[in-house]
């Protein structure tokens, strides 16, 4: 069962954040109410003409640089031919033989000791959306179909992978560092929940050592990364099985349903050419000046692995940890506005504002992927401001509050108490550590006098018994000691 391995490559679809469609000037606005943002072009009424909406393709070849991809400076717009009613035209513009970008490469990373893996990007090419057919009004059934033709039109980017990904954990890391890539251009907002991020993938098996690829199948309907990690998982399965009983898979494409959690036949696969592609008449070849191309490289900004490693280098961050800090340009702009507000610049501060961040603030949010849903800079500063968190950061590292004083502030602030300045709780609630030494012997002397065993046996030798001695002298605080003091003068107390 085990000697095969999969091949997968995967094809995203993502909406350009464009205030207008591709060919027409109507609205891209998501959610308006059913066929307002539509017009002539886009429903493909007779003698109108489309005009190329030329901040797509200023989208489009951001996101080729940033993919490592030779633009073509020319390329051309095909007709794609199909009846359906989401079609107004019966053709969909796209690109066929000549798209915008070709042969780019993402990296992903498994984790913090593994080297990149190369995931090389086999084209990247604009097309325009088509409408939306709805069967059902919330959970109500219709026993007829409802057209809507406000997503008709809006410009898609294309993005084709080789089939180079070889695991569903590959896929999965694919996606989430396709979407930090684009987000981090502020091309697409990448939202699969609202359509606007869209995969398909195609996955086949072979046996270990086989060079030649065996019979794919196309998967659709994944709504999440997750879904398509958990899609693979279950194709790859099947196929498995089927191969190993002496079956046959064939070419044809599947289902991803998420409540049975399995993949089911939805046609057998038409050949490209039942597409009847050819260059779209009424536009002209796409012809790109090196002045634009200049203009667009320089937009792409700092790319997600260049931070990784500037947040390495910079703040002394483990890998993985800047890993996490910039896996979505919001958060690691959040963390770089707690680190200004810092009042020491030391790595272990950084480490510390690091740990914060990670485990507290992206607590809080679903942990169901590595990017937060719907993520943006407000979203964390909604729950606390960075510059709140950094000044919790610079309390415990000068030895005002303790960790659990300041997971209690925290706790206050995230939990609503958004009014409240860090210094109002830890006042309010008397958090301020106890660090005068006279008190903290007091504390330490009545922790001897209370605990004579234990006294007896770290005189003894035994180091360990130092503990409840520490903590009786915490108890008798109500847990304000400084910790660190408290043993130092325990130590000295009991010489
Ligand atoms: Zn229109």
């Amino acid at each position: 069962m085990n000697n095969y391995e999969a091949v997968i490559g995967l094809e995203v679809h993502t909406h350009l954040k464009t205030s207008s469609k591709a060919f027409c000037s109507c609205s891209t606005e998501f959610a308006s109410p059913p066929n307002t943002n539509i017009c002539p072009v886009c429903t493909g009424q007779p003698g109108v003409l489309p005009v190329l909406n030329g901040r797509a393709v200023e989208l489009i070849a951001r996101s080729a640089f940033a993919l490592g991809c030779r633009i073509n400076k020319k390329s051309i717009f095909a007709r794609k031919h199909y009846f359906y009613p989401d079609l107004p035209k019966n053709f969909q513009i796209s690109q066929y033989e000549l798209p915008v970008a070709e042969d780019g490469f993402l990296e992903i990373k498994s984790d913090e000791k593994a080297p990149p893996k190369k995931i090389r990007i086999k084209r990247i090419h604009l097309e325009e959306d088509t409408g939306k057919l709805l069967h059902a009004v919330g959970s109500r059934e219709l026993d007829h179909t409802l057209v809507d033709y406000n997503r008709a039109g809006i410009p898609l980017m294309e993005i084709v992978t080789e089939p180079d990904i070889a695991s569903p954990e590959e896929a999965w890391l694919y996606l989430n560092a396709l979407k930090s890539v684009l987000e981090y251009c502020e091309v697409s907002d990448c939202n699969m929940e609202e359509g606007k991020f869209r995969c398909d993938a195609n996955v086949s098996i072979r046996p270990v050592g086989q060079t030649a690829l065996g019979v794919k199948t196309e998967l659709k309907n994944m709504n999440t990364t997750k879904g398509v990690r958990d899609a693979l998982g279950y194709e790859i399965k099947r196929q498995t099985e089927v191969l190993s009983s002496g079956g046959l898979i064939f070419q044809e494409t599947r289902l991803w349903d998420t409540a049975a959690q399995e993949t089911r036949l939805m046609r057998a696969k038409e050949e490209a050419n039942d597409y009847r592609y050819f260059p779209e008449p009424d536009l002209p070849p796409l012809e790109l000046s090196e002045e634009f191309l200049t203009m667009v490289a320089k937009q792409v900004a700092e790319l997600p692995s260049a931070k990784r490693g500037r947040f390495v280098s910079e703040y002394g961050l483990s890998d993985y940890d800047a890993g996490i800090l910039t896996a979505q340009k919001t958060l690691a702009d959040y963390f770089e506005a707690a680190a200004r507000a810092l009042a020491d610049k030391k790595p272990e501060t950084y480490k510390l504002l690091a740990n914060w961040v990670i485990n507290e603030l992206l607590g809080r949010f679903n942990a169901r992927d590595v990017i937060p849903k719907g993520g943006n800079f407000s979203q964390y500063d909604d729950l606390i401001q960075s510059a709140s968190l950094a000044e919790i950061v610079n309390l415990i590292s000068s030895n005002a509050i303790s960790g659990k004083a300041a997971k209690i502030v925290f706790e206050e602030i995230a939990g609503g108490s958004r009014g409240k300045t860090v210094a109002d709780i830890v006042k309010e609630k008397n958090l301020v550590q106890i660090t005068d030494e006279g008190a903290i012997k007091k504390y330490c002397q009545d922790a001897i006098t209370e605990n004579p065993v234990a006294v007896g046996e770290y005189r003894s030798g035994k180091e360990r018994a130092l503990g409840a001695l520490v903590g009786a002298a915490m108890k008798k605080s109500s847990g304000r000691a400084n910790p660190s003091a408290v043993n130092a003068i325990l130590k000295d107390l009991l010489k």
